[in-house]
C-alpha cells in the first residue's frame, strides 16, 4: 500500500500530498521515497532500489533523499511495507531555508 507523506519545515515551507510507497499498479520492488532536488530545489518523490533516487522536474541525481541506508533496518522497513513510523528528520534540505530541518510526516494511504 502507497503512503501519502507531506514536509513541513520550521521556517514556514511545507509540501502536502507526496505519493510514496507503491500502489496496485506501481512497482512494489521499487518504493518510492521522498526527494528534495539540490539543483532545483523541487520537493518530490522517486524509487531508490533499482535506480539512483532521481529528481522527477529536472533530471538530477543530486537529490537528498527520505529513506533508510541499506542494513537490518531498512529490511525490516521492506519486509513491513511501511516506514511510516521512521523519523527522517535530518535526511532533506528545506528548499527555502536550506537547513537540514525538513520533516517527513504520514497524513494517510493511497492504493
Ligand atoms: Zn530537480
Ligand atoms: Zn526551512
Amino acid at each position: 500500500m502507497g503512503e501519502i507523506k507531506r514536509v513541513i519545515c520550521d521556517c514556514g515551507f511545507k509540501k502536502q500530498r507526496l505519493y510514496t510507497w507503491f500502489g496496485f499498479h506501481s512497482d512494489s520492488e521499487n518504493p518510492k521515497a521522498v526527494v528534495v532536488c539540490r539543483d532545483c530545489w523541487k520537493v518530490g518523490t522517486s524509487g531508490y532500489l533499482k535506480s539512483a533516487p532521481t529528481c522527477a522536474h529536472c533530471g538530477s541525481t543530486n537529490v537528498d533523499l527520505a529513506a533508510l541506508p541499506p542494513g537490518p533496518e531498512r529490511d525490516e522497513v521492506l519486509k513491513r511495507g511501511s516506514d511510516r513510523l521512521v523519523d527522517y528528520r535530518g535526511y532533506l534540505t528545506c528548499p527555502r531555508c536550506k537547513k537540514r530541518t525538513l520533516e517527513v510526516l504520514h497524513t494517510g494511504d493511497w492504493d
